[in-house]
């Protein structure tokens, strides 16, 4: 687990701070008024070579953290290719972490309706308790609505009582709101323990992991977040975004990964 964390820790060695990218920005002519994303694209380009740079370290970072903890982790869903023939491509599995929120959700369902895409909102029971008309919203739109805990507690360090009560009040939450029990679950942090895929196990629930994913918890700016997933999706057609963090990197991101990998001729479908 020490291996796991200290990969995740990894930090890209040419860095820019977003205060260094504001100065570089100040003496910059006139920015005329376009979208969010178009903004930040501009934005990124003063820092497009050291930007590419680390896009690639993460990737490569990804790659070992996902090798690494494949066989360490208990049965799951990895989104593994399905098809063996070259000329199918495994459909992508956009799914949204930690909501419902306020700032996201309901812009997020636009941005899908939009593009006529059913993704997977992997939402946490304090958030669901807040917002259940969010809930409801995303349940109507057709989506999967997945347990990502009650309080987003790093399972591993609780006792089995408390996993328990993490996973079954969120499934209580959705239940009452949705009609149904959830039967996907993401591990806080991605990461759970044998004793926790028992607990699963017992309530007929599977373990969604990770694939492509992009440090969007962090303000990266939306550039950053697509490129980092299209670099990583071949192979990798499981999604991993972060709602309530960010808003508008969250949304505008969305929509362009979204336009990116239909013309790459990918198809979207929520997990089952
Ligand atoms: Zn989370």
């Amino acid at each position: 687990m020490k291996l796991v964390e200290l990969v995740m820790s990894v930090k890209p060695v040419m860095s820019n701070s977003d205060d260094e990218l504001k100065d570089n920005n100040r003496d910059e002519e006139v920015v005329e008024p376009e979208s969010s994303f178009l903004q930040s694209s501009k934005a990124n380009q003063y820092r497009t070579g050291t930007h590419d740079f680390e896009n690639r370290l993460h990737k490569f970072n990804m790659t070992f953290l996902r090798a690494l903890a494949k066989p360490i982790l208990p049965a799951g869903y990895w989104a593994k290719n399905r098809y063996t023939r070259h000329d199918e491509q495994t459909p992508i599995n956009l799914t949204f972490d930690d909501g419902p929120d306020p700032t996201t959700t309901k812009e997020l369902l636009v941005v899908l309706d939009d593009e006529k895409v059913k993704g997977t909102f992997f939402f946490i029971g304090e958030n669901i308790r807040r917002y259940p008309e969010l809930v409801e919203a995303v349940h109507k739109a057709g989506h999967t609505i997945g347990n990502h805990s009650m309080t987003h507690a790093f399972l591993p360090r609780l006792n089995t009582k408390a996993v328990e009560k993490e996973i079954d009040q969120t499934n209580q939450l959705i239940t009452e709101i949705v009609g149904v029990s959830p039967t996907l679950f993401r591990a806080p942090f991605g990461i759970l323990d044998k004793r926790c895929a028992e607990i699963l196990k017992e309530r007929r629930m599977s373990t969604v992991y990770w694939g492509a994913m992009a440090d969007d918890f962090r303000p990266i700016g939306d550039e950053a977040v697509v490129s980092r997933i299209m670099k990583q999706i071949p192979g990798n057609e499981l999604v991993v975004l972060h709602e309530g963090h960010h808003a508008s990197q969250c949304i505008s991101s969305t929509r362009e990964i979204i336009r990116r990998s239909k013309e790459l001729g990918f198809t979207f479908e929520p997990i089952q």
